[in-house]
């Protein structure tokens, strides 16, 4: 964790051998392993670009009729196909089509902008088993930037609510801080994304469902969404089995919202906690340095990577807990003054 000073604090130390936040490359390698292991247990796997659906009341039968374009491997001209099915479950991501088709609505979002750089062996070898977040004015006003190991090559990005249109200069901004580490890399893909902010307000209705990006499941401060993208789609899907009695009963509704109540009675906790981290510590860069400044406290490191990497705001020692609130408050003290002394300086 880099403050916008350019203090950086590890903040691995309390792992145990065992534990590790993991990196993925989801469209080299992850989305067709999980496709893979879901043929292998019986799917059908389609390649196909959802377009419209008709609801049952419309039609005969009680199902609903999906529209199509089916693309075979390696074609690039989908040819037009209709599929009848009992229950959607739409995981297509933050433009969702199926979102659109139940009148869902919309949500606020981040832009985040990530540039893939092959950067010299000698220079990925420092991050390899290491990832590095910037915290400052210069690479989001209200977020983070990032390097992250991808195996052979690093993720450089950076994500923005408020100033969108200014997402290429925070980019710039990201690549300057970490340039000795990336120096001489080449840039061989660009990514732009939007990144929900909160949960559409419509989830479920009838037998159709949202889940991961498409419902509106990243988390505010750490920006974590596949995690929760996975979790959301396998509660969505045990929630069907369960509710056709293993396919002998069709299902309704108040099936589907039995993943809802779960899954938000379950994550509940950690989307507010990581909020109201983002609303306390991302707001001026003398915030920022406070709280890598706290990230530096081994309790502060343990209490964060249980409840990152177990999901569960982990309750924790209360002398412990004490010590962190006056710790923090007087870290936020500090930083409100060094923010006025810096705007006095600034007059
Ligand atoms: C630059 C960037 C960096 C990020 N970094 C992290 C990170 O470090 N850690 C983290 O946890 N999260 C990160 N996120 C967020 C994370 O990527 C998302 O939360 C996660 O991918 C959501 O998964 P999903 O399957 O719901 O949606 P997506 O990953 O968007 O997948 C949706 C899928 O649906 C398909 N699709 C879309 N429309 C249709 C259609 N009409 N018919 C058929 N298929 C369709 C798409 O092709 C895609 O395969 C990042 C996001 C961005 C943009």
């Amino acid at each position: 964790m880099i403050s916008p000073s350019n203090v950086g604090v590890d903040i691995g130390r309390t792992l145990k051998p065992h534990e590790y936040i993991g990196m993925v490359r989801r469209d080299e390698v992850l989305d067709a392993y999980l496709r893979e292991r879901a043929a292998e247990a019986g799917a059908t796997v389609i390649n196909g670009l959802f377009l419209k659906m008709d609801k049952p009341e419309a039609r005969s039968g009680g199902r609903y009729k999906i529209y199509y374009n089916h693309y075979e491997k390696g074609s690039v001209n989908g040819e037009k196909r209709e599929m009848e099915v009992d229950a959607v479950i739409g995981a297509d991501g933050a433009n969702s089509r199926v979102a659109k088709s139940i009148g869902a609505g919309d949500y606020d979002y981040a832009i985040a902008f990530q540039e893939r750089v092959k950067i010299p062996d000698s220079k990925m070898e420092y991050y390899k088993d290491l990832a590095e977040m910037y915290v400052g004015d210069d690479v989001s006003p209200d977020f983070y930037g990032w390097v992250f190991p991808k195996c052979d090559h690093v993720a450089v990005g950076t994500g923005t609510v408020t100033h969108k249109s200014e997402i290429k200069q925070f980019q710039a901004a990201t690549r300057l801080r970490a340039r000795d580490k990336i120096e001489g890399g080449k840039i061989i893909r660009v990514e732009a994304h939007p990144i929900p902010e909160h949960p559409r307000p419509r989830r479920v209705l009838d037998r159709v469902a949202l889940v991961g990006d498409a419902a509106g499941y990243v988390t505010k401060c750490s920006g974590e969404g596949i995690y929760f993208a996975a979790k959301s789609g396998r509660m969505c899907a045990e929630a069907i089995v369960e509710g056709s009695e293993n396919g002998t009963r069709m299902i309704n509704e108040a099936d589907l919202r039995t993943y809802l109540k779960k899954f938000d009675q379950t994550y509940w906790p950690t989307y507010k906690v990581l909020d109201i981290l983002q609303k306390v510590f991302y707001r001026s860069n003398p915030a920022r340095e406070a709280f890598v400044q706290m990230c530096a406290d081994e309790y502060v490191q343990k209490m964060t990577f249980d409840s990152y990497l177990y999901k569960r705001v982990v309750p924790g020692n209360p002398l412990d807990d004490l010590k962190l609130a006056v710790n923090t408050i007087g870290s936020l003290v500090r930083a409100n003054a060094l923010k006025n002394e810096m705007s006095k300086v600034a007059l």
